[in-house]
């Protein structure tokens, strides 16, 4: 039996979790997933909403709202990071999480999905409020994390420094250190090396499988890249070592372009010291619309949700998008790119580097037995191109795009841990 879910009120999605909701429905109908685990997938299995209270540097209290979603448990205890964001909501939570599911199981991990957020503005607030926010956050949300059923890292604005804090808090309502229950941590209290840059090396690997699937030379092919955090910073530091061209980058104040290429150690020194990459003396600047349309081989948008429209997808001169970020791609942008013959390497699979290492550093604080570097990262290239061909053969075998490919991988095997362990009771 398949759905009965009406596809044809999907078609325009309003918000993210309207958009992740159209993706499941559609590989579903793909797959042909009965209507019973279709719906079950569809929802979130817990929302906690809470409220922070935190005493202010100007002696005002101010009560904070958060969240922590936690999508599916099928496959093992649920992971996903912690946004700090003035548009967190709760719809983009649940997107998020219900994407952590699917990356999880598409890079074959055992873990289910979850995410987290709090409506801030962190770049407003001193480090004695970020300090305070972070611990009473996680105490209202410690009800349902811990090392065995829920675990965060860092996401959009929160850092190693707030992992510390997580795990610290934790730890002492418990009376022991506890480094499990919280990855993306500082080296010095458990955390894995290789974490810092693994969404970006993850991300380079992908990129280097699909460039060698289109028969593409990565020697100086010229790569943009909108968004300059964890991800796109590291992302245009490695692919620059691996012989790529980074001709435009941008963060959330504007961007900066080269032609013949940036010079990126000196574009990471110019972002650490001033903030931005807005100003650096080695390229002409450039808006963050303009990153999107710029003339090069592979466009990596590793900034926030939605950029790549249906207005600007015609635009786009990339052969490979690789989503950096979380959700930057609308559906309709992803059908007008397939049409266009650029390849999408979607999210789950082109961000899952971060949570892969992440899912490393777990296992390494259970065994309390930490590995080299160079083994961390053969083994998140071994995850990350096995991950790459699957979604690959999944989507030539139903002649789909490679989101589709990479969801019809991932909901699969969720399916099947749900199927094995039943609808209790
Ligand atoms: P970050 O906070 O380190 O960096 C975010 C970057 O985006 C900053 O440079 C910021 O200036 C820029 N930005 C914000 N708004 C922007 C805008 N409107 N236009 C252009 N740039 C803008 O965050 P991050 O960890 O690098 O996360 C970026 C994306 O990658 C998010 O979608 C996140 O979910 C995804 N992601 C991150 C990880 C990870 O390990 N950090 C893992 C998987 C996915």
């Amino acid at each position: 039996m398949t759905t009965s879910i009406d596809r044809s009120a999907l078609q325009a999605p309003q918000n993210v979790w309207d958009m992740a909701q159209q993706q499941l429905d559609e590989v579903a109908h793909l797959i042909g997933l009965t209507e019973g685990i279709h719906l079950f997938l569809r929802q979130p299995k817990r929302v906690l909403e809470v409220s922070v209270p935190v005493h202010m540097d100007d002696g005002r209290v101010r009560v904070f709202t958060g969240y922590r979603v936690q999508h599916n448990m099928a496959r093992g205890p649920a992971k996903g990071g912690i946004r700090f964001h003035p548009d967190v909501t709760l719809d983009e939570v649940k997107a998020l999480a219900m994407w952590m599911t699917w990356k999880c199981a598409l890079v074959n991990i055992p873990f289910g999905g979850a995410k987290g957020g709090v409506i801030c503005d962190p770049k407003a607030m001193s480090m004695h409020e970020l300090e305070h926010l972070t611990r009473r956050f996680t105490t209202e949300i410690s009800i349902v994390i811990g090392p065995e059923k829920d675990i965060p890292a860092p996401d959009v604005y929160t850092t190693p420094q707030i992992m510390a804090w997580i795990m610290d808090t934790y730890s002492m309502q418990k009376g022991y250190s506890i480094p499990g229950v919280v990855t993306g941590k500082p080296i010095a209290i458990g955390g894995s090396l290789g974490r810092d840059k693994a969404t970006a090396r993850g991300c380079l690997y992908v990129v280097d499988e699909a460039m060698k699937m289109l028969s593409l030379d990565a020697t100086g092919a010229r790569v943009a890249i909108q968004g300059f955090g964890n991800a796109g910073m590291h992302a245009a530091t490695l692919m620059a070592q691996a012989g790529y061209r980074i001709v435009a980058a941008s963060d959330s104040r504007g961007g900066v372009a080269n032609a013949s290429g940036l010079d990126v150690r000196g574009l990471v020194a110019h972002k650490t010291e001033t903030g931005s990459v807005v100003g650096f003396g080695g390229g002409e600047a450039i808006s963050n619309k303009d990153v999107l349309e710029c003339d090069c081989d592979v466009l990596v948008p590793a900034a926030l949700e939605k950029v790549i429209t249906a207005q600007n997808a015609p635009n786009i001169k990339a052969k490979i998008v690789a989503e950096a970020a979380n959700g930057p791609t609308l559906p309709e942008a992803d059908a007008i790119l397939h049409e266009r013959g650029v390849m999408v390497l979607p999210d789950i699979l082109a961000n899952a580097g971060g949570v892969t290492v992440s899912y490393f550093e777990w296992v390494q604080d259970l065994q309390e037995n930490f590995w080299e570097e160079d083994e961390i990262n053969e083994r998140l290239k071994q995850k990350m191109t096995r991950a790459f061909r699957e979604t690959h053969e999944q989507a030539k075998r139903h002649d789909v795009n490679m989101r589709t490919g990479a969801y019809a991988v991932a909901v699969e095997r969720v399916a099947e841990a749900t199927r094995l362990r039943g609808l209790y009771p």
